[in-house]
């Protein structure tokens, strides 16, 4: 079945208390929703096993795609456990050591091994998301002293961002490989990597993946300055990435925020890699049932510059408006799209793809259905595909007209959901061509996008090797039989 829906730009929404049971699910996708993010810096596994198991029968019962996203906590650096809320206090002096707790000698704790070693007298420390603002004045073999250039409350477990300092920690924790294999085991479609600084990044992961038998594509996130350095490196190694603009912020600035998230989602597309923008996009609704027209703007200038898809995070894990805050960003993104294809507005990819490196045949004949969709005037794009990589394709192009991705993989089926425009369909394995065809005709018929006399672009591989697409059929949908 092809679900009546939807917008273009796909929508995650992030699990946490606010939406937690199934029928919250149910109304979130219904809503528009189509992916969760289990952030993993939060809960706990037994919570997050009872979100899975909703997730999968909120799916089935539904019959949509839907994909689960589990999101690595990566380096991230913390506080140690404090003994009471400490006061920062602006022109004070501050002692910091490695350590999980406090010690008798009152020195604050940083969870993090390596912290002495990797930071350098004039280097910030930024505690509490940036709230406070610390200098490196001097360090011994043990102990870092500070200045205080900007206050607040602390508390125990609170952020610790180094922007000037190299960080040495490795990509993954002890506790990212344990992630690793819960979303190994529970089938999750999508793992996302936080503070990605390399390519070599990327690899780790996929090898870690591997490593648990499993095969799960990456989502890089782009919040560190090193990331934003090596680019075009971590867009060409990984197989989606996310702008996550809390950390960003934290870590080279707010201003220099937005121009950064444009400069990543147009290489992004230009990459044929498909990209989110994440972080308080609709803030104002965890408390309050309608949003600023500042964040309003927010989404609609996302789905403006194209990503595939924009992501809600407090406000759907703990807010108190969850359900209202995905019914608004899916009318943000229908009401702004319902523009994108006039005339003087064309939502256009910056680059042509064919002359980029890795060009590939699948790559040539995908340019070659746009053009042929376009000029034919055909009403929808229909890939058959199994790995999922000849959609993805067709989507970086951003086609005007509906991509239907046809599959029968289950996995393949639930991941297609995070990509722009494409409404995946999932079909019974089939032994030949005749089968196949025979299956999306009557999808297509039964979803009424389609008359029999309509035009479609039709794009099909081979059955045996995933990554082939060798073909490209201009016909009626009478003639798909
Ligand atoms: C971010 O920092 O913007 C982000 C998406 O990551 P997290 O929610 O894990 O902090």
């Amino acid at each position: 079945m092809l679900e009546p829906n939807l917008a273009r730009t796909k929508i995650i929404a992030t699990l946490g208390p606010s939406c937690g049971k199934q029928s919250q699910m149910e109304a979130m996708i219904l809503a528009g929703v189509d992916a969760f993010r289990f952030n993993m810096s939060h809960g706990d596994d037994a919570t997050r096993r009872k979100w899975v198991a909703s997730v999968k029968r909120a799916r089935r019962k539904l019959a949509r795609p839907v994909s689960m996203i589990c999101d690595l906590r990566g380096p991230r650096i913390r506080m140690g456990r404090l003994d009471d809320d400490v006061e920062l206090t602006v022109g004070e002096k501050l002692t910091l050591k490695v350590g999980k707790s406090m010690s008798k000698d009152g020195f604050l704790p940083v969870d993090y091994r390596a912290f002495v070693k990797d930071v350098s007298k004039g280097d910030r420390v930024l505690l509490r998301d940036g709230r406070a603002e610390l200098v490196v004045l001097s360090k011994t073999d043990k102990l870092v002293q500070c200045r205080i250039d900007r206050g607040c409350t602390l508390s125990s477990n609170q952020g610790v961002n180094l922007p000037d300092s190299s960080v040495s920690a490795p990509a993954l924790s002890a506790k990212d490989r344990a992630d690793i294999a819960f979303a190994v085991e529970m089938k999750m479609d999508w793992v996302a990597l936080s503070f990605v600084r390399t390519a070599k990044d990327i690899k780790t992961l996929q090898r870690a993946i591997a490593k648990q038998g499993g095969d799960i594509p990456i989502i890089a996130k782009i919040e560190h300055p090193e990331a934003v350095d090596n680019l075009d490196a971590i867009l060409e190694a990984t197989d989606a990435a996310m702008v996550a603009r809390g950390d960003l912020a934290v870590e080279m600035g707010h201003e220099v925020v937005p121009t950064i998230q444009k400069r990543i989602v147009r290489r992004a597309i230009a990459a044929s890699t498909p990209v989110i923008v994440a972080t308080q996009m609709l803030e104002s609704m965890m408390s309050a049932a309608q949003p600023t027209r500042a964040e309003v703007s927010d989404v609609a200038n996302a789905v403006v510059d194209g990503v595939d898809a924009v992501m809600l995070s407090g406000e759907t894990a703990v807010g108190e408006y969850a359900l209202e805050a995905c019914q608004l960003m899916h009318r943000i993104a229908s009401r702004t799209e319902s523009e994108l294809f006039t005339e003087n507005w064309r939502l256009k990819p910056s680059v042509n793809r064919l002359g980029l490196p890795g060009s590939t045949i699948t790559l040539s004949i995908v340019n070659a259905a746009i053009q042929a969709t376009h000029q034919a005037n055909a009403q929808l794009i229909l890939a058959f595909t199994e790995s999922g990589r000849t959609p993805c394709l067709v989507s970086s192009f951003r086609a005007q007209v509906p991509i239907i991705a046809v599959t029968s993989r289950r996995a393949t089926f639930h991941r297609l959901a995070l990509l722009w425009g494409v409404r995946p369909a999932v079909i019974k394995r089939s032994r030949g061509f005749a089968d196949r065809n025979r299956a999306a005709h009557l999808l297509l018929k039964e979803s009424g996008l389609l008359k029999l006399d309509d035009l479609l672009t039709v794009l099909t591989g081979s059955f045996q090797v995933s990554g082939t697409t060798r073909t490209l059929r201009l016909l009626r949908l009478r003639d798909l039989v």
